[in-house]
């Protein structure tokens, strides 16, 4: 236990990184994928089922939980961990990227952005100043920068000035979160596709001075080659001592990809959003439970796997509740799905510390290579 946010970097295998984010409220096994826990809850997932699956921390959305219940109201109930019942680390995100994406009618100017609730039409504004003070009052242990998530895809004069607008609401949620010991804040790099302008972005953020850096504007369309191509020289351009997120990834093979590129956190709601849709995530790829050739195949989804779903039911019997629409469906597939992506990250984690992980990156393609076992 420390009372300050620290990461120690314990091993490196060409760009990919193994450390920990040692904070109050425990340790963060890098590179690490945080569940998503939208409005409070991972979706059909016990807390403690989350945290047996490996998971170090969550992230929580702050634009939902400033509607409903409220900021506030968590805060008075004695903050998010215990709203949630959830004790590990949670990093908050600033509710920038989904006022764009969910609300209705906005206007943004230098100040930050007015809007309607997506819920029952009600008018908020959010600014760096009140984004900082959304994620105190719901006790986050990481808490992100406000910023605009340039669009793609972006002319290069549109990013460049969104860039530098996100930079400025950088430097004022810096002044607004103030000194805040056992709490750290990220900053956000942008600049689109632009490689000079994400250079300026990571160099204006490291003057400011953040605890984290994530790699943001990525993961919204321009698809994983381009991504990749990004991330082969965005991430090399921030701190080095200091931990690296890259916002909203991704597939199992994305993840891997970013590893490989010097990325330590990741967040996705994938493997909790296709537990509730019968699309599973394997290591020889994606399954869809609802495929008929699962009706009367009485072998686990994965024999390897030691997760619920996989030691005590069959492909018929999630096949069977998937179609019958039960929740359990949901329950067992989201299970899996997280178990299968944390043990991912266990992986990479051992891998990089052996020294192994171009080897452990050619297992993992050529498992998946293999596709699905084959029908009875
Ligand atoms: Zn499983």
């Amino acid at each position: 236990m420390t009372a300050r946010i620290e990461f120690r970097l314990n091993a490196t295998d060409g760009k990919a990184r193994t450390g920990v984010i040692a904070t109050p409220r425990g340790d963060i096994r890098t590179p690490a994928f945080m569940p998503v826990g939208t409005a409070a809850t991972v979706k059909a997932m016990l807390p403690e089922s989350v945290a047996a699956t490996g998971a170090d921390i969550l992230l929580g959305n702050t634009y939902h939980l400033m509607l409903r219940p409220t900021a506030e109201r968590i805060d008075a109930l004695g903050g998010l961990h215990k709203f949630m019942n959830w004790q590990k680390p949670i990093l908050t995100d600033s509710g920038g990227f989904q006022v764009m994406s969910l609300s209705g009618l906005r206007k943004m100017n230098e100040e930050g952005v007015t809007f309607k609730s997506h819920i029952d039409g009600s008018r908020h504004t959010l600014t760096p100043e009140r984004s900082m003070e959304i994620q105190r009052l719901l006790g986050s242990d990481i808490v992100m920068c406000f910023d605009e998530c340039t669009p793609f895809p972006a002319e290069e004069k549109v990013a460049l000035e969104s860039m530098r607008m996100s930079m400025r609401w950088a430097q004022r949620s810096r002044d607004a979160f103030g000194d805040r010991p056992g709490h750290a804040l990220f900053g956000i790099q942008q600049g689109s596709i632009f490689r000079d302008q994400r250079a300026e972005s990571a160099e204006k953020l490291s003057d400011i001075g953040f605890d984290g850096y994530a790699v943001g504007g990525l993961a919204v369309g321009e698809g994983q080659e381009m991504m990749f191509d990004v991330l082969d020289y965005a991430p090399d351009m921030l701190p080095q001592d200091k931990p690296r997120y890259l916002m909203g990834v991704g597939k199992p093979d994305d993840i891997v990809g970013a590893v490989a590129r010097g990325i330590d956190m990741m967040d996705c709601v994938l493997p909790s959003r296709s537990g509730r849709t019968g699309q599973v995530f394997t290591r020889h790829g994606v399954v869809n439970i609802k495929n008929a050739r699962h009706q009367d195949d009485p072998r686990p989804l994965d024999e390897a796997c030691t997760c619920p779903a996989c030691r005590s039911y069959s492909r018929a019997y999630l096949h069977h509740v998937f179609r019958a629409q039960e929740m359990i469906s949901g329950m067992l597939l989201t299970w899996h799905n997280l178990h299968y992506y944390q043990e991912l990250m266990q992986g990479m984690r051992d891998a990089i510390t052996a020294g192994t992980f171009e080897a452990f990156q050619a297992a993992f393609h050529a498992q998946r290579a293999e596709g699905d076992i084959e029908p009875m």
